[in-house]
């Protein structure tokens, strides 16, 4: 298609960057979001998430993040203003895990340093780690923190300012993939295709993706750290902790973020309308977990209890592909979605418009491309 209208289900970041693809590629484009723009019950919308090009035995995903680097300094540039911070992702292995080969050789392949750090040299660097059963420490490069909500915000002026017609708190109530059409209580909406890119609502919208992209309740919990360790998080690196049952994510307090921790336990369960203030539950597993990995956790400051939602498929790969004659699904799910988010959308906007092949679309961006 050369150009025409589409119509864009959903404002987290594989919808704002599917818009801002079609927009520069001279497509009229509508973009319908349920909440505010951006909405905070979103996916995408939080302080910070991960970039990373580790990517263990998915190795098909390492491989999209050079692109997927170049396509995020393509939108720095559109924005005039950079919203990552590049730093080392450390992580913590505990126990024997089949992360290391893959990881060691995908980055070999890339050119990306991947560096073993002994474990009493890491436990000096970062002494706010516990070292109990610690087995290997890998120091990554190409890795930092992106800051989502100031990217989310700043999409919206610049799309708005290319000529996205915006329209916040218009719940999409249905979909015909068929015709082309969007329904919200405003009445119905003709295009000459829809996009969806709904993140944990997309089930009510396309059933088909229903027992295959489900919806995970995940939690996450902001800290204040204690006064004596303040300098250390300020400096530490993203550190990842991968243990034999479960691991966790930690995120440091840069830029004006707070520090924060996640695990990396799916659980399949919850919708997304539902509060999202991380229930005792919630708080217990992660607590657990966060004890596994850092030293003295009962020193620090609860901030905040946050649950938030993606959808996780059986494999972790996302699900990106054309449905019906003029439909299209855009679903950059099971937690590793942002980082590609931007290269998601432009390889939506660029196989619309006839310049990617749609059958192999899907094969891409679940990282299987070769
Ligand atoms: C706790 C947590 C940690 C994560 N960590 C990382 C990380 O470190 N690195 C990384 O790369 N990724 C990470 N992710 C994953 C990443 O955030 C997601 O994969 C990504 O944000 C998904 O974006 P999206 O646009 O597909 O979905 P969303 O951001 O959820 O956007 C979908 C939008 O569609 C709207 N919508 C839904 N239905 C309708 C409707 N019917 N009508 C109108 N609007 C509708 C929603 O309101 C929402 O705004 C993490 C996710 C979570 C929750």
């Amino acid at each position: 298609m050369s150009a025409g209208k589409i119509l864009v289900v959903g404002g987290g970041i594989a919808g704002l960057s599917t818009a801002w693809g079609l927009v520069r590629r001279g497509f009229a484009v509508e973009l319908f979001e349920q909440g505010a723009l951006p909405y905070p019950k979103a996916s995408s919308y939080d302080e910070h998430r991960i970039i990373r090009h580790a990517y263990g035995d998915m190795e098909g995903y390492a491989y999209l993040m050079p692109e997927a680097f170049r396509v995020w300094n393509a939108l720095w540039a559109a924005l005039g203003v950079c919203h990552y911070d590049a730093m080392p992702a450390v992580y913590l292995m505990r126990g024997e895990s089949d992360w290391y080969e893959t990881t060691k050789r995908s980055m070999g392949r890339m050119g990306v340093a991947c560096t073993d750090i002994s474990i009493d040299a890491a436990m000096a660097r970062y002494p706010m780690v516990n070292p109990e059963g610690v087995t290997r420490v890998v120091q990554t490069d190409g890795a930092g923190m992106l800051y989502p909500i100031r990217i989310l915000t700043d999409m919206v002026k610049l799309i708005a300012g290319l000529g996205v017609v915006l329209h916040p708190n218009s719940l999409v109530e249905s979909v015909d993939l068929q015709a082309g059409t969007v329904r919200t209580a405003a009445g119905l909406t003709q295009g000459d295709a829809v996009v969806v890119t709904a993140g944990a609502w997309v089930n009510r919208l396309i059933p088909s993706t229903t027992g295959v992209a489900v919806p995970s309740r995940q939690a996450v919990m902001f800290l204040a750290p204690p006064p004596a360790l303040m300098d250390a998080w300020q400096a530490a690196p993203v550190l990842i902790d991968i243990g034999p049952d479960s691991g966790t994510y930690t995120l440091p307090p840069r830029a004006g973020t707070r520090l924060k921790i996640g695990d990396h336990q799916f659980t399949r369960q919850g919708d997304p309308d539902e509060d999202r203030t991380g229930t005792d539950a919630d708080v217990e597993r992660l607590t657990a977990a966060a004890r596994r990995a850092w030293l003295d956790f009962d020193a620090y400051t609860v901030l905040e209890r946050k649950a938030c939602f993606y959808t996780v498929t059986a494999d972790e790969r996302f699900l990106v592909r054309r449905e019906g004659t003029r439909g299209w699904l855009g679903s950059a799910c099971s937690g590793h979605g942002f980082k590609l988010g931007p290269l998601i959308g432009e390889g939506i906007a660029a196989t619309i418009a006839g310049e990617r092949d749609a059958d192999t679309l899907a094969i891409w961006a679940a990282g299987r491309a070769g």
